[in-house]
């Protein structure tokens, strides 16, 4: 049986309960044998991130330690160039059977973002784009995408047949959480707890991350962060 993997990118500035919840139940209605979560080195187009890829890593690390078929690849970690999508995508197939599916995992503010990626109109040849919808998604694809999402998407995630080459959104249960939103919170003294896992949030503890010095130390208290806007699109 050709095996089936799923790719989730991110900055993971850090890792959170969003893209996480959102793997995992992807990879179950999906049958996945693994689903890898990719941080991004040095995202093209995108402010510099808060802390380091290292950091970053290590974070996403934690958050799936045990958590089949959950697990992380540094690949775009060991490249010493922007992290583009399709590079990743490129090598990932080269290490596999043609004939297995590969399903590249997007959330609404990203897969609108695509125009504005580096080779974009390839991704398609290489594997599945499976949307992860955000609570705050509109509702309509912009332009540029609406010819191909008539054509490509397949409304039931089940039906996505063969290697690649189809679309597909899926409802995961929606949690209006962003990484902007847990480094504001940290930033500004108040508490992250429940929005990533415990093991996440002892490492950023462990190593005084994204807290702004004058606030290093000061008691956590509920997080009311803005959740994140559809209108930030991010690029690559
Ligand atoms: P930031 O707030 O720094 O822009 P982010 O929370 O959007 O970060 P990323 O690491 O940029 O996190 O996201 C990686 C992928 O996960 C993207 O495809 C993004 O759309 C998706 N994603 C992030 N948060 C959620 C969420 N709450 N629900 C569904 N998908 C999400």
């Amino acid at each position: 049986m050709p095996r089936r993997i799923g790719l989730l990118g991110g900055t993971f500035d850090p890792v959170h309960i969003g893209h996480l919840r959102g793997a995992l139940e992807v990879a179950e209605l999906l049958a996945l044998d693994e689903l890898r979560l990719v941080p991004s080195a040095r995202p093209p187009h995108r402010e510099r991130p808060s802390v380091s890829a290292q950091d970053r890593l290590a974070m996403v690390r934690c958050a799936v330690a045990g958590v089949a078929p959950l697990t992380v690849d540094d690949l775009e970690l060991r490249r010493d160039r922007p992290s583009y999508t399709i590079d990743t995508l490129e090598s990932m197939r080269s290490d596999m059977d043609p004939r297995s599916p590969l399903f590249l995992l997007l959330g609404w503010d990203a897969f609108c973002s695509l125009p504005a990626w580096h080779r974009w109109e390839a991704l398609l040849e290489h594997c599945h784009i499976v949307v992860l919808q955000r609570p705050d998604a509109d509702v309509e694809p912009p332009e540029a995408l609406r010819d191909l999402v008539a054509a490509r998407t397949v409304s039931d995630p089940k039906a996505l047949d063969g290697p690649g080459g189809q679309i597909t959104f899926v409802w995961q249960t929606p949690l209006s959480v962003s990484a902007t939103q847990i480094r504001q919170s940290l930033a500004t003294g108040r508490s992250v707890r429940f929005l990533v896992p415990d093991a996440v949030l002892a490492y950023i503890e462990a190593h005084g991350l994204y807290r702004a010095p004058n606030t290093a130390g000061t008691p956590g208290t509920a997080s009311h962060g803005k959740p994140p806007s559809a209108s930030t699109l991010k690029s690559e």
